[in-house]
């Protein structure tokens, strides 16, 4: 017995304030949170897994009947949820979004700024147009997503910023025709490395999970369908990656397991960076 109480107590003083049992501490009871681009595929699981974690979530669209599907596949699980319209690039939606949540739920913890778009074409070719869409919703939207939120999370000293980047900020996949998409996405890394180092000491931490080649609508568009298909043969883990290969990545950056990190780009793509 005084052997056994001698070693909680060393634990004690090992463990310092995490003593708590490590599944406890990716819990998410008690928080709110809100997924960008929720809607479908990636977003779609996002939203799943905080809420399964324990937290409340509003499921935030451009397209409202996406968000209220969702927010309703929630709903039946008994997850706490709501549905949103914003387009993203918008500051006044988003204000509005984060308004909304507020006026709901008190605040927000978690911030999921997953919204982003692909619309490929040679670079030669890419006009000024699809550039600016493709930057305005991946790179202002994401701005203006953290900006909004980061203000409530600097507030209250506590927040949880978890942005959609991709594994393309770091490598080039060939062959493709994703100028526009590479570059923000790698706008997207930076961006997170100075607002993760910028409010870290004021309690809000800023990560971003930079997935692989993921099943969803996104890859099944006539342009990418047969780039996806070379893209494969590249892959170590030999297959794509699903939606729900990413959902134990949300919730542990989501949670407080996840406190000393920030600036973090969480790369999940079964191998295919490393070769
Ligand atoms: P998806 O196209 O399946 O879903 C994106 C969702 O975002 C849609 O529901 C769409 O309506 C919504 N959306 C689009 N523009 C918006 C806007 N302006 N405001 C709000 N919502 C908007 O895409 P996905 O594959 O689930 O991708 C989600 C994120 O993951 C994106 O940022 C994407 O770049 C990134 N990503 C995807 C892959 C992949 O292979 N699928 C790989 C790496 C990174």
């Amino acid at each position: 017995v005084i052997e056994s109480k001698t070693q909680v107590v060393k634990d004690e003083v090992f463990w310092g304030c995490n003593r708590r049992h490590i599944l406890e501490r990716l819990r998410l009871d008690g928080r709110v949170a809100y997924v960008t681009g929720g809607g479908q595929g990636i977003g779609r699981a996002f939203a799943h897994a905080l809420g399964e974690a324990g937290a409340k979530v509003a499921v935030v669209d451009l397209v409202l009947a996406k968000a209220e599907a969702v927010a309703c596949e929630l709903s039946l699980k008994g997850i706490k949820s709501l549905a949103l319209a914003a387009d993203v690039s918008k500051p006044e939606d988003v204000q509005r979004m984060v308004d909304a949540i507020v006026a709901g739920w008190g605040t927000v913890h978690i911030a999921c700024n997953n919204a982003g778009i692909n619309l490929n074409s040679a670079s030669e070719e890419t006009s000024l147009e699809e550039w600016d869409k493709t930057f305005n919703v991946n790179l202002r939207g994401l701005f203006l997503c953290c900006q909004a939120a980061g203000r409530i999370m600097l507030n209250q000293g506590y927040g949880k910023i978890i942005n959609t980047a991709s594994m393309a900020s770091l490598i080039v996949p060939h062959p493709q025709k994703q100028l526009a998409y590479n570059t923000s996405k790698a706008g997207v890394v930076k961006l997170t490395q100075t607002l993760g180092t910028e409010w870290i000491d004021r309690g809000v931490k800023v990560n971003c999970i930079s997935p692989g080649i993921v099943d969803t609508p996104l890859i099944h568009s006539q342009e990418l369908r047969p780039l996806v298909r070379r893209w494969l043969a590249d892959i170590p883990a030999g297959r794509l990656a699903q939606p729900t290969d990413l959902q134990a990545a949300v919730v542990y950056l989501a949670s407080e397991a996840s406190d000393y990190m920030t600036g973090h780009n969480l790369v999940i793509e079964g191998g295919q960076s490393l070769w």
